[in-house]
């Protein structure tokens, strides 16, 4: 097959916007293997359900879902803690937001590092940006420079890998736009931090997308709760 001589890349996909959007930046250069962390947040059975969505899009065979519910245990996030309420109808602009899970890109990288190492990938795909959650401090690239060289002090010496961020520069406009030059499948996604049947609309997440979309010109694909209020029908 001609694509035999493409590197392979494990590419972390939680199932939102920005990580399918990665996923078709990674696509664009490496056979991809997929993985997808439940850690214990809110809508997690409907980011699984998003995530394996994706990856039949894509055609991915080598995947992998792993659960690490002791981030619940900790705690600490308004993602993990239901006594923590998820910030409606505003974006955070200031401080790290309280939806900020504590260090838990180092978890995830860390996985996908182990899987890497095992199936002899060359490239750590994250969906991270450091545009709109400027909060979020495992979100920066000056993390993930470090992470690399972590990476190349615990790996065997022959593996190589390097964490890829494609978006870490976009803030939601421009990654919608990509997303729509990818040919990325934009409505498979799933974004709200707060519900599962539809998105509601009004967390910080849903806020963020559905600005991104708007100042990209473009209709986001997916039902939000407001829509089917608007029309007079009661969400289930
Ligand atoms: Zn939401």
């Amino acid at each position: 097959m001609e694509n035999n001589k493409r590197p392979l890349a494990v590419c972390l996909v939680s199932g939102g916007l920005d990580s399918c959007v990665t996923a078709a930046f990674a696509k664009e250069e490496c056979e991809v293997a997929f993985v997808h962390v439940n850690y214990g947040q809110r809508t997690q059975q409907r980011e699984l359900e998003a995530f394996n969505k994706i990856a039949d899009y894509y055609q991915v065979e080598k995947r992998l879902v792993v659960d690490i519910g002791y981030l619940k245990k900790i705690g600490g996030s308004a993602l993990t803690d239901t006594s923590i309420d998820v910030p409606q109808d505003t974006l955070s602009t200031n401080g790290i937001p309280i939806t900020y899970v504590p260090f838990r890109n180092a978890h995830l990288i860390s996985i996908a590092t182990s899987w890497a190492e095992v199936i002899g990938a060359q490239f750590i795909y994250i969906g991270a940006t450091e545009v709109d959650f400027s909060g979020y401090p495992d979100c920066r690239r000056s993390f993930f420079d470090a992470m690399e060289l972590a990476i190349h002090e615990g790996t065997r010496p022959e593996t190589n890998i390097k964490i890829r961020t494609p978006i870490i520069h976009m803030g939601k406009k421009e990654v919608v736009e990509a997303g729509a030059r990818l040919g990325a499948p934009l409505e498979l996604t799933w974004s709200c931090y707060k519900d599962e049947d539809l998105a509601c609309g009004r967390c910080d997440s849903c806020l963020l997308r559905l600005k991104g979309f708007k100042e990209a010109g473009l209709k986001d694909p997916i039902p939000y709760k407001a829509d089917k209020e608007n029309r007079g029908e009661t969400s289930i």
